[in-house]
């Protein structure tokens, strides 16, 4: 762990407040429309995990049933590969920055890679 409490605040001049945090990358909007992406692709992934389980399942309880799971299997496929897309955005809009925050001011101090 590092040490910041000797760091000054270039906003207020104050030290001893300063310590690693975490803030959005984006507003409040933009991490708004990021949830609204990842939470359905999140149950899309889920349900499609459970749809692809389902055809395998069936496919092994049918014969000549090729064609029919062939053409559920690649709908599944292409709901996950949808809803994997669609929360990688979610993702990428709610991610965090990690940053040196005040204590005091709650100003951003400096970014942390
Ligand atoms: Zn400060």
């Amino acid at each position: 762990m590092a040490n910041y409490t000797d760091i000054q605040c270039n906003i207020c001049k104050r030290s001893g407040g300063i310590g690693p945090g975490k803030l959005r990358k984006f507003s409040g909007p933009v991490v708004a429309i990021g949830y609204i992406f990842l939470i359905p692709s999140v149950l899309g992934m889920v349900l499609g995990a459970i749809m692809l389980f389902s055809v395998c399942s069936a496919a092994s309880h049918m014969e000549h049933a090729e064609g029919a799971t062939g053409v559920a299997g690649g709908i599944v496929v292409f709901f996950m590969v949808g809803s994997f897309v669609g929360g990688l955005l979610g993702w990428l809009l709610t991610m965090n920055r990690k940053v040196l925050l005040c204590g005091f001011c709650r100003g951003v101090h400096a970014e942390i890679a």
